[in-house]
């Protein structure tokens, strides 16, 4: 959060997160409500996760958005995917999630959405963030606050999209476990694979902010109940989304997790199949992805790290005339242009029902055949990392690195991206290859080149 004019101080790339009741609070997000109601004028859509902090913590972003004369629709508990579609479909001047996404349940947080139904871009988070520190707020007299309207229903739109999205029956005959780990997912994405014809089983399908079941974030560790029911139950597959359930990650009948870059890959493969185009995705993408989408004639575009640059990348691709097929971020995010801009989990669950059920092959199979990559990730402590990128990108200047994001070397047979934490003296470290050992060579020639740094 260190100060600097001109840049977000206050927001990160998935809008601001805090510990509750530490820098968390309903003061400030009061604050941030008044600031969104000043500057979006409107109607403004207000929705929330799961978390036990929730209620308090939205009551008071109404507050501040009433306050200011512009009206709050409530839409409840629903997926941060689900409020971005409502509010894309008009009628709103802004909208705004409480959610801390996947972080641990002491955590919540605020996401601010555009009148277009994406995340709020960096020139606006910095112009909310100007009104939110100066208190610069445009409060309404008594007889023009705004108005509540309680919409828990409008939910139903959301659901009856993203089912519409695929020919009636597309799962019939599959077995699926959805595990929305208690989180907002749990009010879609069973009942929209219902619709679809599946057979659908839950685990942690009870909304409960404490998380009991397992936390927010889907990894392997935490799925392994989600595991063993897959193969107990005999299901074709296995789904689950972190807390907002914009992001869905799978395992395969056989109770395997699948890594998220394959997931993006095996998606990828298939919508590259229907149609030619650029595939979107941050400089820490897998360059399986790359493999797959260039073999089937399409191409990608690689952005800085962050789903909105995604998104709004693929925005200009299409202003621009240039076919864009899909983005994603090889962390189970994935954004589908026909739908929406934005991570979408439970179109993600859904678009796996449909490429199983078209393949007749069981999830093992088809992932079986996608090509193998070794990603090793590291991190290094380090106090000044931005003299550290410098002397970096000087030293493999020869190799003209990439410099997206912090900076990606792109060899024949390997890669490697080296960036700066945005919150912590340190750099990540990211290599891959189709070979174990070349991937631990390179990953050994880096950290001595940050070693050598004199800096340290
Ligand atoms: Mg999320």
């Amino acid at each position: 959060m260190g100060g600097e004019t001109g840049r977000k101080r206050l927001f990160g790339t998935n809008g601001v997160r805090g510990v509750v009741g530490e820098d968390m609070h309903p003061e400030l997000v009061l604050r941030i409500g008044a600031a969104l109601g000043s500057m979006r004028r409107g109607r403004i859509a207000v929705g929330r996760d799961t978390r036990t902090s929730g209620p308090a913590l939205a009551s008071a972003l109404r507050a501040g958005i009433l306050a200011t004369g512009s009206d709050v629709v409530d839409l409840g508990v629903l997926p941060t995917p689900a409020l971005q579609f409502i509010v894309r479909g008009g009628g709103f001047s802004g909208g705004a999630v409480v959610t801390a996404s996947h972080n641990p349940p002491e955590y919540n947080g605020v996401k601010i959405i555009d009148t277009d139904g994406t995340e709020m871009g960096d020139a606006g988070v910095i112009r909310l963030e100007e009104r939110i520190f100066s208190r610069r707020f445009e409060l309404a007299p008594w007889d023009r606050v705004g108005r509540p309207v309680s919409a828990p229903d409008r939910i139903e739109e959301y659901i009856a999209a993203v089912a519409g999205h695929f020919p009636p029956g597309t799962g019939e005959g599959l077995t699926v476990v959805v595990d929305p780990g208690s989180g907002a997912g749990s009010r879609t994405t069973p009942e929209i694979l219902t619709r679809m014809g599946c057979r659908v089983h839950t685990l942690n399908a009870i909304e409960d902010g404490t998380f009991p079941g397992r936390a927010p974030e889907p990894s392997a560790e935490g799925l392994r109940p989600l595991a063993e029911m897959v193969k107990a139950t005999g299901a074709g597959l296995g789904m689950a989304h972190d807390g907002d359930a914009d992001r869905t990650v799978f395992i395969d009948e056989k109770g395997r997790f699948l890594e998220e870059n394959r997931e993006f890959a095996l998606i990828a493969r298939d919508l590259c199949t229907a149609r030619k185009g650029v595939v979107v995705a941050p400089v820490s993408t897998s360059r399986m992805v790359e493999d797959v989408a260039g073999r089937l004639g399409c191409t990608m575009d690689y952005t800085a790290v962050g789903s909105i640059y995604v998104a709004r990348r693929m925005m200009d691709l299409l202003a621009g005339g240039t076919p864009v097929v899909m983005g994603g971020e090889g962390n189970g995010g994935i954004i589908y242009p026909d739908h929406q801009f934005c991570r979408d989990g439970a179109m993600t669950a859904a678009k796996l029902v449909s490429i199983l059920s078209g393949s007749g092959k069981p999830l093992s199979g088809i992932a079986g055949s996608l090509p193998r990559y070794h990603m090793i990730k590291e991190k290094i402590r380090i106090g000044d990392a931005r003299g550290l990128m410098k002397s970096l990108v000087e030293r493999y200047e020869g190799e003209k690195p990439d410099l997206t994001d912090g900076m990606r070397l792109n060899r024949d047979d390997s890669w490697a991206l080296v960036r700066p934490s945005g919150t912590e003296p340190l750099v990540r470290i990211t290599v891959e290859s189709p070979r174990k050992q070349v991937a631990a060579d390179l990953l050994g020639e880096i950290q001595e080149a940050i070693q050598a740094y004199p800096g340290e």
